[in-house]
């Protein structure tokens, strides 16, 4: 595997405590199939970085999914029941379970329908997944694990207060391209009419089998691996209730298009 990190970042490297295995202490009592999501996309998009919900609270939701955590520090990925983020440097760190998060959407991820990947681009994986899931008024959970010619992804800076908007943010993310790489990919297709709450279209995200780099993804070329999809038709939303920052902002804009710019 040939990693290029894009720009090189001197950040001092800091590894994180030993990773730990959250528990779901009330996981039975919960719809397991439901997509669950903390806050909006628009509030994140005005710069409401800090959530009230603990990625503890939010193993109760699932086991897969994807978000950040707060101050923006990185991209958030929910695999098997392990929360991995992964910060600015472009390493993988275990957050911990006391951590909060300001914009996530998991599930309890039990696909219905799986199929082998072929050599495509992301573009042609969307089509083809299109085909399998025709069905675009419903939520999706994708799984991909699988080998890959390229990767590219990103991951943004912690922040502090007072916060800018993602946009500005992300003017100046920093990217990784990774080369022949295996890992997996997590993330939704969701619907259209999700505008402002969360990501219309595909958004996900990815580790390294190694669980060592990863990010949000900016583009990709799959050679082969597995494909694995649930159709989903609950979706539930955690509001902040105490946050000034969510309480304050305005939510009527329009925000299509800084999400456009945000999420390339
Ligand atoms: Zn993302």
């Amino acid at each position: 595997m040939r990693i290029r990190l894009l720009p090189l970042l001197l950040l001092p490297l800091f590894i994180t405590a030993a990773g730990c295995r959250i528990a779901a202490p009330h996981a039975a009592t919960m719809p397991r199939d439901a997509v669950t999501q903390v806050a909006t996309i628009d509030a994140l998009l005005a710069g409401v970085y800090d959530g009230e919900v603990t990625l503890a609270e939010l193993r109760r939701y699932g086991d897969t999914g994807i978000g950040t955590v707060n101050g923006l520090d990185g991209e958030l990925l929910l695999l098997d029941g392990n929360f991995y983020q992964i910060r600015a440097d472009g390493r993988v760190y275990r957050p911990d379970p006391n951590e909060k998060t300001p914009f996530a959407a998991v599930t309890f991820f039990q696909p219905q329908q799986h199929y082998p990947a072929r050599p495509w681009t992301e573009k042609q994986l969307c089509a083809q997944i299109d085909r399998w899931a025709p069905d675009r008024n419903l939520l999706l959970a994708i799984r991909i694990t699988g080998y890959f010619t390229r990767m590219r992804t990103r991951s943004v800076p912690a922040q502090r207060p007072p916060y800018r908007p993602l946009t500005a943010i992300t003017e100046k993310q920093p990217e990784f391209e990774l080369e022949k790489v295996s890992g997996t990919i997590v993330g939704f297709r969701l619907p259209s009419y999700v505008k402002g709450i969360n990501v219309p279209g595909y958004h996900w995200h990815f580790i390294t089998a190694d669980h060592r780099h990863g990010g949000h993804i900016l583009n990709f070329q799959i050679i082969s691996g597995r494909i694995e999809l649930q159709t989903l038709a609950r979706f539930y939303l955690l509001l902040p209730r105490h946050s000034a920052g969510f309480a304050a902002i305005d939510l009527g804009q329009d925000r299509t298009e800084e999400l456009r710019r945000a999420e390339q």
